[in-house]
């Protein structure tokens, strides 16, 4: 099979009809039609074999991250998922890989409601996707990393560490535990889309560990916080759990800030959505995050630092 057969074969039919797409597989480029009143959201991000995910990951789990990362960044703008296209480079074309690759990509595609529409498919040594996502926001209604202010409550989307928990499981070799789940099949937090539109005030997704990736919200944002160490959610049974929980990449849960005077109506709308939600701190004025305990006992010294890609020589899988 070569390029054109498999492009044909596998990524043609995600292609679907509608959604503002003019033309899109099969021209030089995609012509799309942006919804009135609405601004654009674009996202890119690449996965890499051997560095974001291990070599011998399943072919519907690479799939399914390589847009499940992008969406969590669409949904941290609070932006609706329209079109994305996928850029593959691959050492070989291996029919029963592209098929499972697709159905893991699409799966999560058709319940992001985000439409196929144009790529490249290239030969190279070392398997990389790199996705591109377009999602829409009403005009001025973009959720940024900027917005927090002194008073806001901080809130994280779910259980933190559960991803890193997953990967050090599936490098001991374990394959079926239902551990490995959060690391295997991270899911986008998409129904938190119009909630935090409406009530955010400022959003990141969590992709590189908690402490980091608050720290660039607070730095957007030119604030401080505190956070309370005994609120962070995490797997207790882990004894690495708070490690984990505050340094371990991959959870592509959100974290977000809501000033008080849009609690209640935050908290009614997540709970009628039916979604988890922990608050964990407060925006203060200053710089940095000031780490503490619910009993106001000393906190332990918090050190270490999020997942950067040029900071560690070794790699990350
Ligand atoms: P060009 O030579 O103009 O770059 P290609 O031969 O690379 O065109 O691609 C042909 C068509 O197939 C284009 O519309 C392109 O967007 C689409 N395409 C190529 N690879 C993929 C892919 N992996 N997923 C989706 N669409 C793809
Ligand atoms: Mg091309």
């Amino acid at each position: 099979m070569n390029e054109f057969e498999a492009i044909a074969r596998f990524f043609k039919p995600l292609s679907r009809e509608g959604a503002g797409i003019r033309t899109g597989i099969g021209d030089d480029g995609a012509v799309l039609q942006a919804p009135r009143d609405r601004e654009l959201v674009i996202a890119t991000d690449t996965i890499v074999s051997g560095i974001h995910f291990p070599a011998d990951f399943p072919p519907g789990a690479v799939g399914h991250r390589a847009l499940a990362v992008n969406l969590s960044d669409l949904v941290a703008m609070g932006a609706d998922p329209a079109w994305y296209t996928l850029a593959l480079a691959l050492p070989q074309i291996r029919t029963s890989w592209l098929a499972a690759f697709a159905r893991g990509l699409d799966g999560l595609a058709r319940k992001a409601h985000i439409h196929l529409v144009g790529g490249d498919t290239v030969r190279s040594p070392v398997l990389t996707a790199t996705i591109t996502v377009v999602g829409t926001v009403p005009k001025g209604q973009a959720l940024l990393r900027s917005g927090a202010r002194p008073g806001d409550r901080i809130f994280v989307s779910g259980i933190l560490g559960l991803a890193t928990q997953g990967l050090a499981l599936w490098q001991d070799g374990q394959r079926h535990s239902h551990r490995l789940r959060p690391f295997l099949h991270p899911e986008p937090r998409l129904p938190w889309i119009p909630i935090l539109r409406s009530v955010a005030r400022a959003a990141i997704d969590v992709s590189d560990g908690f402490a980091q990736d608050l720290g660039h919200l607070l730095e957007a944002s030119q604030v401080g916080a505190t956070v309370d160490l005994d609120r962070i959610p995490r797997d207790r049974r882990d004894p690495d759990s708070l490690k984990r929980a505050l340094f371990g990449g991959d959870d592509y849960e959100l974290c977000f800030t809501v000033p008080s005077a849009r609690l209640s109506v935050f908290r009614a709308r997540a709970r009628r959505a039916r979604l988890t939600f922990f608050e964990v701190g407060r925006v203060i004025p200053g710089k940095g995050i000031c780490w503490q305990k619910s009993d106001g006992s000393p906190s332990p010294e918090i050190k270490g630092s999020g997942f950067d890609h040029f900071a560690k020589p070794e790699m990350r899988r």
